[in-house]
């Protein structure tokens, strides 16, 4: 893994499909979650790195912020796309804690999505904003199954032991489950693990991008090597169906659990 320090030009993003600022603290994700759809971009952009084996932190994000905060009109801010705000760099360089204490003096929104609960050292700081939302990333309860699939986020388990501290403090919590895999992905589980822990949950399908797919198939391979036909079934060929299909079961889960949903599909 390489680890570069680089000065950013500006930090506050705006994105038309969240409606919202992005806030990216780093660029880069060691997570290496084999789904991951930042692989296709890394292809585009930087096609001399890989994916997951390097890591840019922008190590002037809160000089910059301070700046944009009283530039830009006010608007939620996304952490984050390109990487997760709470990657195991965070723990040293704390750009992400330093970029939210700004954003909190000046009480502008936001939203943090993650895989990670080291989310839970900025407890109190994320409690403090008026308008704040924390979200985890959720697509197998099993942790080998996890290990697999996302190798660097936290354990499902402690995922949803981070769900329901945040909940517990008051901060208005979600669960993406994204992308839903087939047959490894079980939802009705899920939402059962997920009835007191979150307000809403928020679904996705796979994103099959040339490089997405070939990532995920060299993943499935040597564990799965049985479901690389089925989902490639299920995802190419017989799409329109299975998108149907999961619509009618997430919408029975929504009821059946009592959480809200939106369905990005
Ligand atoms: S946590 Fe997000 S950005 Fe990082 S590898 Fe996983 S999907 Fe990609």
């Amino acid at each position: 893994m390489t680890i570069k320090l680089i000065q950013a030009k500006s930090i506050l993003n705006q994105s038309k499909a969240f409606q919202s600022y992005t806030l990216n603290p780093y660029s880069g994700c060691p997570h290496g979650c084999v789904y991951c759809y930042n692989l296709q971009f890394i292809q585009q952009f930087k096609p001399d790195q890989k994916w997951g084996q390097f890591m840019e932190v922008k190590i002037n994000a809160p000089e910059v912020l301070e700046k944009e905060v009283v530039r830009k009109p006010k608007n939620e801010v996304f952490f984050s796309t390109i990487t997760d705000a709470y990657n195991p760099l965070e723990q040293k360089y704390q750009i992400t804690q330093k970029c939210l204490k700004i954003l909190l003096e000046h009480q502008w929104p936001v939203n943090i999505l993650t895989k990670s609960d080291l989310v839970l050292r900025d407890l109190e700081l994320i409690k403090s904003f008026k308008q704040k939302e924390v979200g985890f990333s959720l697509i197998n309860l099993d942790p080998k199954i996890a290990k697999i699939l996302e190798p660097g986020a936290s354990l499902p388990e402690k995922k949803l032991l981070a769900l329901q501290t945040l909940h517990q403090a008051g901060i208005p919590t979600y669960t993406f489950i994204g992308p839903i895999i087939p047959y490894l992905t079980d939802l009705p589980l899920i939402f059962k693990n997920l009835v007191g822990k979150v307000d809403k949950v928020l679904l996705d399908t796979f994103n099959t991008a040339p490089a997405n797919w070939q990532n995920f198939k060299n993943a499935l391979e040597p564990n799965f090597p049985e479901l690389i036909p089925k989902c490639q079934e299920l995802l190419f060929q017989k799409r329109r169906i299975y998108e149907n299909n999961l619509h009618q079961e997430i919408l029975k889960l929504s009821q059946q659990f009592h959480l809200p949903i939106k369905i990005c599909f």
